[in-house]
């Protein structure tokens, strides 16, 4: 690395690792096991936290029941074996004012890391065992190995960052530190890619105060506006690839006009079938219900999309209930008017042959031209694609996809296999798809063109069930113009939820159960989340079902569904559920999205505790979907506040959007951005929660770059954008 211009984020991503002063072949492998290759992806390791050495708290200062955080050097250290054959290591921990016992059960490796003489870092609660201070497992950053000439170094800065230090690998923070610090010294100025405006409008540092200021700060305030920086280039970035990605597509559409005019949407339910008609006002005419206002809405937005050349990209986000389906049905027909195809993507095979079920009985009746059959038309062929098929029956579906003899087709992921082709697809809606990311989206995009003969884009609907917070949703699904339900059809009496904990509770809830199936209704109960496989889980429901016939649900009608039995097997149990041949299924998550049976009115979650609160708040929506008022009951104490808070805001709230903001308040956004499987364009320090006001502006400002090309005079920009999108990505973004 060499003194002249100022450095430039993607050159330090061409340094490796091995060239930093103190990293040889070993170093080399332990940081390789970190994903840490490079000085760029060394730099953008953050602190988890910094100690302030100036103002530390000793030893002797520390009384029984505080909360603390002890920096301290370990003097001894040794493991034994408790009478209940777990291992319990004790180390003593001192510094210059006084000393602390330390005790790990069942962390044996603690040994090898805390060996006499290593400085870290303790937090914990401080307890009283038999009048000495203790810390019982407490959370340990290691910022001192046990080598002499790191320990000198240690005791010079005044604000030490503590980096996740990584006993698997062996290394320590203070090694880490050590060297982003020479990365630091070495890259020298970093050329700032940002332009001046947006930095003065935001009042934001540059970056290579940035960078200096997390990782080395003078004082501890040079770290909020440094985070603050490299949280607005995170988000930045993502936003204009975004951006990008979006405006490529537009450019490179061979989308398809359809024929939806928004003005069918106000068909009233009752009226006349007229087979000269368009197909979705003979749909809308002819339904049971009238559209929400909700629907309406949103299928205008769609009706617009769809008959624009621009394929549409869209998220339908509608809560558990809010009559998706229908949604999804009308804009099925607005393409198979004018002789097209549609395509339903769902995740598991229990909701593709649902989804089949409800398709062909809400399709029929309708019908299509055909200059082919007698009358010149012919009954709409709703079909069913999964990898359950027999070959027969496959090729048979195969075959009146490739000729156009079937409408719609309604499947997994087998839809997507190489052999299935469309004479015409011009509608994919992908049904309960969050866990699809932004680029497994764009390929099923170039998938549809290339399955269909027309060799045009398909429109495509996304819909989820699970509510995401505006801010999640920026990011999940920033590559997709959004459309929202909020509202629920009328006349839903709303869910009520109890939490019952006592044994007279619980006794109360199963005979709750006992009374609904007695008025004629019928019951869920969902197992515990066991952790392991799904056979371990699958057994374990399997004991749970016998149970339940055995004492509490003895003499009715219990039925058991897992993930481990065969398809058959599954529709046999659903379709006796559904007829009222049971009156309980008893089951896994498998019933999570979308089963739809009206008369199941209660259900019962054990162990509810163990569940995200958007998981139960999907599994709720199993019930209340008819006239009936409807019940869940959650069952079994919270063993920690999260846990409790969850199952009180499940108990008091039922609108699914409030219930997502506070899912995303106790589990951080990890979890939802997990979904996005993305390398390095993840968010290191960009937080939804708190940066909200930093993600409006990126969001701004990288749109008005790309639409306005400001961005194609910005090849800094571009260059450093390039560092977090692979190479056939980069072709497609910035091929001008
Ligand atoms: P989800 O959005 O969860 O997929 P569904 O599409 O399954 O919801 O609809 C839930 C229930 O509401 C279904 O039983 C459906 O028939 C009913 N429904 C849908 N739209 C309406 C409407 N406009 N008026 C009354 N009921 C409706
Ligand atoms: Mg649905």
């Amino acid at each position: 690395m060499s003194e002249a211009a100022p450095r430039r984020l993607r050159h330090l991503g061409d340094v490796p690792v091995s060239q930093l002063r103190h990293v040889g072949e070993k170093r080399t492998a332990a940081l390789a096991t970190l994903g840490i290759e490079n000085v760029f992806d060394l730099l953008t390791v953050y602190p988890r936290r910094y100690i302030d050495r100036t103002k530390q708290l000793d030893l002797s200062d520390l009384g029984v029941g505080d909360e603390a955080a002890i920096f301290g050097e370990v003097q001894k250290i040794s493991s034994r074996r408790t009478k209940q054959g777990r291992t319990m290591v004790n180390a003593t921990v001192a510094d210059a004012t006084g000393s602390m016992k330390v005790v790990f059960f069942n962390q044996p490796w603690r040994e090898r890391q805390l060996t006499s003489g290593v400085q870290a870092l303790f937090f914990g609660k401080v307890t009283d065992y038999r009048g000495e201070r203790q810390m019982t497992n407490p959370v340990v950053d290691v910022i001192v190995g046990a080598s002499g000439e790191e320990r000198d170094a240690a005791k010079v800065g005044r604000v030490v960052a503590i980096y996740p230090a990584s006993g698997k690998a062996g290394l320590t923070s203070w090694e880490l530190g050590g060297f982003i610090e020479e990365s630091l010294r070495r890259a020298g100025p970093m050329l700032d890619p940002v332009p001046a405006w947006v930095l003065e409008e935001l009042a934001l540092v540059d970056r290579t105060s940035s960078l200096w200021g997390i990782h080395l700060p003078g004082e501890l305030e040079d770290v909020a506006p440094a985070r603050r920086r490299l949280a607005f280039d995170e988000l930045l970035r993502l936003q204009l690839l975004l951006a990008l990605r979006r405006r490529r597509l537009e450019r490179t559409a061979a989308g398809i006009a359809h024929s939806f005019d928004p003005d069918d949407l106000d068909v009233s339910p009752g009226a006349l079938r007229n087979p000269a008609s368009s197909l979705v006002r003979q749909f809308l005419g002819g339904h049971r219900y009238q559209l929400t206002s909700a629907q309406r809405r949103v299928l205008h937005e769609i009706a617009i999309d769809m008959s624009s050349v621009l394929p549409m990209h869209r998220l339908l986000q509608g809560d558990v209930g809010s009559g998706k389906t229908l949604v999804a049905e009308t804009a099925m027909l607005a393409v198979i008017d004018t002789g097209r195809q549609a395509a339903m993507m769902v995740p598991t095979e229990v909701l593709a042959e649902q989804h089949l079920a409800s398709l062909r009985r809400d399709l029929e009746g309708l019908g299509r031209a055909d200059l082919a059959v007698l009358g010149g038309e012919r009954p709409l062929s709703v079909q069913l694609l999964t990898g359950r098929l027999k070959v027969r029956e496959r090729q048979a579906v195969l075959d009146g996809l490739a000729s156009g003899a079937v409408d719609v087709v309604v499947g997994t992921h087998a839809l997507l296999t190489d052999d299935v082709h469309f004479r015409a697809l011009g509608l994919i809606v992908i049904d309960e798809q969050h866990r699809f990311g932004v680029e497994q989206r764009a390929k099923l995009r170039d998938k549809g063109r290339a399955m269909s003969d027309e060799a045009c884009d398909p429109d495509l609907l996304v819909m989820t069930a699970t509510p995401i917070p505006r801010t999640a949703a920026m990011v999940l699904f920033g590559d997709l113009d959004r459309s929202v339900l909020d509202e629920l059809p009328s006349g839903r009496i709303p869910i009520q939820t109890k939490w019952a904990v006592t044994d007279d509770e619980v006794a109360a809830s199963w005979q709750l159960v006992r009374d609904e199936v007695a008025a004629g209704r019928r019951a869920y109960v969902v197992c515990p989340l066991v952790e392991g496989s799904d056979r371990v889980e699958a057994a374990s429901a399997v004991n749970e079902h016998l149970r339940l016939m055995e004492n509490e649900l003895h003499g009715l009608a219990v039925g058991l569904l897992h993930g481990q039995m065969k398809g058959p097997e599954k529709d046999s149990v659903m379709e006796q559920f559904r007829q009222g041949d049971l009156d309980v299924l008893v089951a896994t998550t498998v019933i999570e999205v979308g089963v739809d049976v009206p008369e199941a009115s209660v259900m019962v979650i054990e162990d509810a505790w163990r569940f995200g609160l958007a998981q139960l708040h999907q599994l709720r929506g199993r019930v209340g979907r008819g006239s009936a008022s409807s019940y869940c009951v959650v069952l079994g104490a919270a063993p920690n506040d999260d846990a409790t808070q969850r199952l009180e805001a499940l108990v008091n709230l039922t609108d699914g959007f409030a219930l997502a903001e506070i899912d995303l308040d106790l589990r951080g956004e990890g979890t939802i951005l997990g979904a996005r499987q993305q390398g390095r364009s993840d968010l290191r320090l960009a937080s939804l929660r708190n940066d909200e006001d930093l993600l409006l502006a990126a969001q701004r400002i990288a749109t008005k770059m790309v639409v306005d090309g400001d961005l194609e005079h910005e090849p800094e920009m571009i260059d450093e954008l390039r560092l977090f999108v692979d190479d056939e990505e980069a072709n497609f973004l910035f091929k001008s």
